[in-house]
């Protein structure tokens, strides 16, 4: 017997139309590129989201169309998340940090028929025009009239100016209904290995995961908060807070191109932020400033982190000098893309601030709606003990099944687990701990070494400023793992004082063969060390007789 219970589909437009109706004069704040601030309501995206999806009908897109969009976090780009799906077409935010070799392969792959493009970018899309002009037929400029640029383009693509579509096009227009498992969105995975590969998500899933992001323990979203996303809409959906915001009535500060850490502790003063989300690079810009200007931020009480593991520094310098909490997540593009989130349990209440501080580097518990596992080499699941690691693998609604283009399901095992190409641990309250990505892990002997565990304790040393571990070949042990160190401006490295840092923290048998002092190391577009690079550059490093001290595996 089916429930009776009404079958209203989950519309990604129905998120916009609740902020309009409940929250009408909640504040969505942008920087634009001039620096000037921008102030709308949720009432007026609603209302400009509708024009924007008179605007795509006249440029012809229609359902299941990709609408490609290279820019920053402002109110246009808020503006196409909402009106592209919300017509039925797919918004397809590409991350303009890639290669253009990539950008122009994602675009024609993705075959985006129109492109929005932050003026910005103006230089980028005419160097590739010539190359994407097979799908690609009109170029949208998000400026105004004034802000226009000369732009040749490839025969067949036009150029359009945003503002002046908008002022041609009404607003007599009403969200349709569709199936909620309709395509919504698409984004490219960063592609450290390979051609970067889609994900698509569905109206259905955003949804989900946006009450998901927004319940108390992860982004705890209350209508009396302000968030300012660091992390950019260009990317895995700035962790789903455009959706989370508009549900809950926040208010959203967006900060455009401007993420050093003078503009963001500006920005996120004098817009009264409540809770504000990035990666750690940009957590470390922040507390420079902050500490060489001596500003505080008063009304910031969270900072969430991710995308790679949080630095002690980062957790103990805001908790104890600035009174904000940094609280970790986890995820990934095929996860909408948030995974897990480090809130505590009854259990973490009473820690010392010790205890607390090397709690807070774990990536966290899953959230609500969503399910992982830990495995070993034969599938076999590990125990949740905070030792064991194992490949992490995940399922849930709003979870990938199959990249854009491939067979349905064909990212899926045969119990429909997806694997996250992540090593972690599971405590036994359920927190997970990252301790490598699979492809990272050294294998000596048999048994596996975390890179991650080997950088975190090289980092402690004061003279080190960023450092990767990688797998080298050894005749003996197959893999062992190498240490490559960044001095700190200013300091020498000596490698026998890196090494004694490890002491009395990993079994011996983990202690790095050989340590090489290196100027910088490569970083990918989303700012995640490029180990690939580094695997092939010094896998042969100790075959060569640099080896280090005698390993053993005792
Ligand atoms: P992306 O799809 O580009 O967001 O990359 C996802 C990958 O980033 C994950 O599979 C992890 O390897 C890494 N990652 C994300 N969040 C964290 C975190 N909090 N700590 C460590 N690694 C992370």
């Amino acid at each position: 017997m089916l429930g009776l219970m009404q079958n209203q589909p989950m519309m990604i437009s129905s998120l916009l139309t609740h902020a309009a109706r409940h929250h009408a004069k909640g504040d969505v704040v942008s920087r634009l590129n001039d620096g000037t601030i921008h102030r709308t309501t949720w009432f007026e995206t609603e209302r400009r989201a509708r024009r924007l999806a008179r605007v795509l009908q006249t440029l012809g897109v229609a359902e299941s169309d990709r609408v490609g969009t290279l820019a920053w976090n402002d109110f246009r780009h808020l503006e196409v998340y909402y009106a592209a799906p919300g017509m039925g077409a797919i918004c397809h935010t590409i991350n303009p940090r890639l290669h253009p070799d990539d950008i122009t392969y994602i675009i024609n792959h993705a075959g985006d028929r129109v492109l929005f493009v932050d003026v910005s970018f103006a230089g980028l899309i005419r160097q590739i025009a010539p190359r994407i002009a097979e799908s690609v037929r009109a170029v949208v400029m998000m400026t105004d009239e004034a802000g226009m640029c000369e732009l040749a383009l490839a025969p067949g693509m036009r150029l359009r100016c945003y503002e002046v579509l908008m002022d041609a096009a009404d607003e007599d227009y009403a969200w349709p209904r569709f199936d909620e498992n309709t395509a919504s969105a698409l984004c490219y995975t960063s592609g450290t290995t390979g051609r970067p590969k889609g994900v698509l998500y569905s109206h259905r899933s955003t949804i989900l995961h946006a009450y998901a992001g927004a319940m108390p323990d992860v982004l705890g979203l209350r209508a009396i908060d302000r968030i300012l996303p660091v992390v950019p809409m260009f990317h895995v959906n700035a962790w789903g807070i455009p959706h989370s915001a508009a549900m809950t009535g926040a208010a959203l500060v967006m900060p455009g191109r401007h993420l050093d850490g003078a503009s963001l502790a500006a920005l996120l003063h004098e817009e009264r932020v409540t809770m504000t989300c990035g990666v750690p690079t940009v957590w470390l810009g922040l507390l420079q400033h902050l500490r060489s200007s001596g500003e505080k931020l008063p009304t910031v009480k969270r900072i969430m982190t991710g995308g790679s593991a949080t630095p002690p520094l980062l957790v103990e310098a805001f908790g104890a000098d600035y009174g904000i909490s940094v609280e970790q997540g986890w995820g990934m593009t095929e996860l909408s893309p948030v995974g897990t989130y480090n809130a505590p349990k009854p259990a973490q209440v009473g820690l010392s601030r010790q205890a607390a501080e090397r709690h807070a580097l774990k990536q966290g518990r899953i959230l609500s709606g969503i399910d992982m596992k830990i495995v070993d080499g034969d599938g076999k699941e590990l125990p949740w003990d905070g030792v064991a690691f194992g490949d992490l693998m995940v399922r849930g609604p709003w979870i990938a099944s199959a990249y854009y283009g491939d067979p349905p399901e064909s990212a899926l095992d045969a119990d429909g687990w997806f694997a996250t190409g992540d090593v972690a641990t599971i405590d036994p309250d359920g927190f997970m701990e990252i301790t490598d990505r699979s492809k990272d892990v050294i294998k000596s002997g048999g048994e596996w070494i975390s890179s991650i565990t080997l950088e975190n304790i090289a980092v402690s040393h004061p003279a080190v400023a960023e450092a990767a571990v990688v797998a080298a070949r050894h005749p003996k042990w197959d893999e062992r793992p190498l240490l490559l160190v960044v001095p700190r401006p200013g300091h020498t490295i000596d490698p026998a004082a890196v090494l004694k840092v490890y002491e009395g923290k990993v079994a011996k048998w983990w202690l790095p063969d050989a340590v090489v002092v290196v100027p910088e190391l490569p970083h990918t577009a989303t700012g995640k060390l490029l180990k690939t690079a580094l695997r092939t550059q010094y896998r042969d490093y100790l075959a060569r007789g640099a080896e280090g001290p005698d390993s053993t595996h005792d």
